[in-house]
């Protein structure tokens, strides 16, 4: 878990998000890159009311701040090579973050 504070931003709107969502095949989508969390046929309100998904892209937010960002873009993608997209240890991180309680307030949302 994040020792200091991370900060993130949140787009809505994403073009980024919508081609996600074109690409995957799905309605709602949240996607990381770097600080900011990418968001599209979603708003601000409701992804930051949902928990469970807010602490999932935030564990990106720390990953990507561990690794740096071009690392972490080159380790994920290998990842998702070797072990394919559900058990890409950064997702499995990820969705073990969705239930940890209070997570998210190690973050900082900025403008
Ligand atoms: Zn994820």
């Amino acid at each position: 878990m994040a020792t200091t504070t991370l900060r993130y931003r949140v787009k809505e709107n994403s073009i980024l998000a919508r081609m996600a969502a074109l690409i995957l095949g799905a309605d709602k989508v949240a996607i990381v890159l770097g600080v900011t969390i990418h968001l599209h046929h979603t708003g601000k309100a409701e992804f930051l009311a949902n928990k469970p998904w807010l602490r999932h892209e935030l564990m990106h937010i720390e990953q990507y701040a561990q690794h740096g960002s071009v690392l972490f873009i080159v380790l994920y993608l290998s990842q998702s090579l070797k072990n394919g997209y559900y058990h890409n240890s950064f997702e499995v991180a990820a969705r073990r973050a969705e239930h940890i309680e209070r997570y998210e307030t190690a973050f900082t949302m900025t403008d």
